[in-house]
């Protein structure tokens, strides 16, 4: 049987407490290894949940920017569809306008058209507003023209003096011709209506 070494009986009282002492300063040192690493793992545990909420933080960001510019996008094709409304209605009003003013000179033609045997032959332009003797007539700017000429109807060649040609007066043809002698100077009414009339 092999003796066993008692260590008791070499150390003292006083080595005795030096050993607790050590035996308990290593476990507080293990103690405080097994706190570090569990410190440093809710550490690593935290930065990575940050990162995900960073992420997700940034995530959010970009949608609000997107939906701000879908939502300023959005609003500009309003304002672009609220011209073009517009637009079309100015259209719609201008082309109402357009038939409108059509129209009228399609009436003002016609009107023209009712009065065209009362223009001067000569120049086509004025009425006819002076009678020569033989009964043709013209308006007085070519008659003065014609007379530097000749004094002979340009139509028939029937001579007449300057003092024979009597003026024409224009009148509606609900106006009466006793109104307009009245006047006493009138010679002629030529109506406004045309001849078929
Ligand atoms: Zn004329
Ligand atoms: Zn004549």
């Amino acid at each position: 049987m092999q003796p066993t070494l008692n260590l008791d009986h070499f150390l003292t009282d006083d080595d005795c407490d030096i050993g607790d002492e050590y035996a308990s300063v290593v476990d507080a040192a293990l103690d405080m290894r097994r706190k570090f690493s569990s410190v440093l793992r809710q550490a690593r545990q935290l930065k990575t949940t940050l990162q995900a909420k960073q992420a997700d933080l940034e995530h959010e960001r970009q949608r609000l920017e997107l939906r701000t510019i879908a939502e300023t996008s959005r609003n500009k094709l309003r304002q672009q569809s609220r011209r073009l409304r517009q637009c079309k209605d100015d259209n719609r009003s201008l082309r109402l306008q357009n038939q409108e003013l059509a129209s009228r000179l399609e009436v003002a033609r016609k009107e023209l058209e009712k009065v065209d045997h009362l223009r001067c032959t000569l120049c086509t332009v004025a009425f006819k507003d002076a009678m020569l003797p033989c009964g043709h007539t013209a308006c007085r700017v070519c008659l003065d023209l014609w007379i530097g000429q000749g004094n002979d109807c340009p139509w028939c060649r029937r001579s007449f003096e300057v003092g024979d040609i009597r003026d024409l007066y224009l009148a509606d043809p609900s106006a009466t011709a006793d109104a307009l002698e009245e006047d006493g100077d009138v010679t002629d009414v030529i109506s406004l209506a045309s001849d078929s009339e």
